[in-house]
């Protein structure tokens, strides 16, 4: 169920601020089909239409105010929601909240910095969303992250006290991330485990996180005045419902049995799976494979030949090594997509026993592909790289 929360006094809707700031109605039609902000409202955005009925709707909202702080962490958070492939866009996005603190954004620093977030919390209080970027070292009672002589846990603790709702973006805050990696010396934890209020949290993991599920959800918050519904580890549903290997382009070939043996080499190249060089996408949820990055097709990890580290996921990214591969729960191919043949019209038994390493894969998807496309004639999945 959808998490209600206060939505305050009445200010400046985004569709007034955004005439205001000369935006058209065309890159506001734009931004609201490409962000997809439809999904937190339970619409599917298929067409025009749609697209205008949820800029309605976010054009009569108010701006929500967002406080913003960094604990441990490398900014990249704040990057991914900077580095849209249209400056128009990353502006745009700026303008559909109100970022009232943001150590990296303002140009305010040292004591005008601590006025400006004591001001806008006393402005906003109670109505505000904290977006926390980074991890709370808790060791020696947080000494090793300081700001303005206060530690993160200090600081936390008072922003969060006047918050409507808070937001942890990206893996370090939502459970420790890099900062908390083996043997995590400063004892990083996420936002979760020291915070001390029972305003509603909702993790947003990611390295970095998608920036598109940020602003649904914060844009939910300034249009209906709910938080989506979340899942057991506080994420957002509509974001994080389903598994990497689900809908991944190279899914076929998982199926067939066809796995790159090593970056670089033909099959890496022709898009074959990447399960056997570490992908962690067959126990990681996250929308990466249909929502990509920087607007750009195919911009993201496994689009550019990289397996998926598992960065969503609290036990893998940072935990289970870069190339270690991962258990198959669910072998059972997809029902949609497109059919698949091998290059050389067979699938060798070679290159189905790798599935045949996967736990619990007695039945695995690599085998029940290699029956439909016959017998074997040689290995393909080991096959070397072809002399130039
Ligand atoms: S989650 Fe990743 S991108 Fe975000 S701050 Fe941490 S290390 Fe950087
Ligand atoms: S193992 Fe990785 S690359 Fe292969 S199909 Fe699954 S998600 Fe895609």
């Amino acid at each position: 169920m959808p998490v209600r929360v206060d939505s305050g006094r009445r200010v400046e809707t985004i569709g007034e601020h955004l005439d205001r700031c000369g935006f058209s109605r065309r890159e506001f039609l734009e931004f609201c089909t490409k962000l997809m902000v439809a999904a937190p409202f339970g619409l599917a955005l298929t067409n025009k239409v749609e697209a205008a009925e949820v800029a309605r709707e976010v054009a009569k909202a108010r701006r929500p105010s967002v406080i913003w702080l960094h604990f441990q962490e490398c900014t990249g958070c704040t990057e991914t929601l900077l580095r849209t492939s249209k400056p128009d866009l990353a502006e745009l996005l700026l303008h559909l909240v109100s970022v009232d603190y943001h150590e990296t954004l303002m140009a305010a620093a040292g004591k005008d910095a601590e006025e400006a977030l004591h001001a806008a919390m006393a402005e906003n209080a109670g109505k505000y969303v904290l977006v926390v970027e980074g991890a709370l070292p808790r060791r020696d009672n947080g000494i090793y992250m300081k700001i303005a002589n206060k530690t993160g846990l200090q600081m936390l603790d008072e922003v969060s006290k006047q918050a409507a709702a808070i937001i942890a973006i990206g893996s370090c805050a939502s459970w420790g991330g890099i900062p908390s990696a083996d043997p995590n010396p400063t004892d990083a934890v996420g936002v979760a485990a020291v915070l001390k209020t029972s305003k509603p949290l909702i993790n947003i993991p990611g390295c970095p996180p998608n920036p598109y599920n940020l602003l649904g959800t914060v844009l939910q918050y300034a249009t209906a005045g709910t938080l989506p519904a979340l899942d057991e580890l506080n994420r957002p549903k509509f974001a994080y419902d389903r598994y990497i290997h689900d809908h991944c382009p190279r899914r076929p070939h998982f199926d067939a049995g066809r796995f790159a043996p090593q970056f670089g080499v033909d099959g890496h190249r022709e898009g074959w799976c990447l399960y056997k060089l570490g992908c962690k996408g067959p126990v990681t949820r996250a929308g990466c494979s249909t929502r990509h990055f920087n607007e750009v097709p195919d911009v993201w990890p496994i689009g550019i030949g990289a397996p998926c580290f598992g960065c969503t996921e609290q036990q893998i990214a940072f935990r289970v090594p870069m190339f270690q591969t991962v258990p198959i729960h669910d072998a059972k191919p997809p029902d949609t997509y497109a059919p698949i043949s091998a290059p050389q019209g067979v699938v060798s038994p070679a290159a189905t026993a790798v599935a045949g390493l996967v736990v619990g894969a007695m039945v695995g998807a690599g085998w029940v592909a290699s029956r439909k496309l016959g017998p074997p004639s040689e290995p393909d999945s080991e096959r070397e790289p072809k002399k130039e």
